[in-house]
């Protein structure tokens, strides 16, 4: 079974549709890789499956838990709260400006999801949050503060903050697009290392040859409709369709 289906979204900005009807599965263990030109609505079906936007139709289930309840004169109506609540916890954000709160620790800022989200007491927290730092290679890292940061160390922070709540599915919003060149690299890796564990993921990334070594599958937008699916060497390395050949050109040349 799919851990996440959507389902012929479409999602409207002031009338405008800016998702026109998109569907896509994710199995578990997979890494989905979105490409596609800015402002074909990458970022905007992250976050409707992330509950930081309205949907205007289709549905968008999270194991067997749909988040539209029915539509009533062509309007969605949500899940209870608690359903809601329920599928949020199953999935972790990483934005691409990172999401670290400022006066707190690195040590803290991945705890306290820990225990103000599940729970957990401060110790049990801690012992965890310092595993997760060793595995985002932060482990020196724990008493530093956001701002004693590099942008890669940053955003490995954030990474790890996102995997104290155990989500079951990890979305990434062009996780390094906010860094510099010779910072992207050690992000990618620890991405790689999650795709090697069988994380379930979604990443959104213009970073092509890093998507085709990671996706099991690659799915290409454009103006708010997926126009091509596959595997990575076919959707990247022989694109059927005209849209997907020109922009995939354009990253070539760069
Ligand atoms: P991408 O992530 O692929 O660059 P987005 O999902 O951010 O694209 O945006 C898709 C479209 O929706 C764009 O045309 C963008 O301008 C528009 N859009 C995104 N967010 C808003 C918003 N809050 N209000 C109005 N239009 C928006
Ligand atoms: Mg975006």
């Amino acid at each position: 079974m799919a851990v996440l289906e959507v389902q012929n979204l479409i999602k409207k900005y002031n009338e405008v549709e800016v998702l026109k009807g998109v569907s896509l599965k994710v199995e578990k263990g997979e890494t989905l890789v979105i490409i596609g030109a800015s402002g074909s609505g990458k970022s905007t079906i992250l976050r409707c499956i992330n509950q930081l936007e309205k949907i205007d139709s289709g549905n968008i289930k999270i194991d067997e838990d749909l988040m539209i309840k029915e539509y009533k004169k062509g309007k969605a109506v949500y899940q209870s709260k608690d359903i809601l609540k329920k599928m949020n916890l199953k999935c972790g954000m990483v934005f691409q400006n990172f999401n670290l709160f400022p006066h707190m620790t690195i040590l803290q800022n991945v705890t306290e999801p820990m225990i103000y989200v599940l729970g957990k007491n401060k110790e049990e927290a801690e012992k965890e949050a310092k595993e997760i730092l060793e595995k985002m290679g932060l482990q020196d890292k724990a008493k530093a503060y956001p701002c004693d940061l590099s942008g890669g160390q940053q955003q490995r922070a954030s990474i790890a903050r996102t995997l104290a709540i155990h989500p079951e599915i990890l979305f990434m919003d062009e996780p390094t697009s906010a860094l510099d060149p010779e910072l992207i690299g050690e992000v990618l890796k620890v991405i790689k290392t999650l795709a090697e564990d069988k994380r379930t993921m979604v990443i959104v990334t213009h970073e092509i040859q890093f998507a085709k070594e990671i996706a099991s599958r690659v799915i290409f937008m454009d103006d708010g409709k997926i126009v091509e699916e596959g595997l990575p060497e076919e959707v990247i390395d022989n694109p059927k369709k005209e849209r997907t050949k020109t922009f995939l050109q354009r990253f070539r040349k760069m």
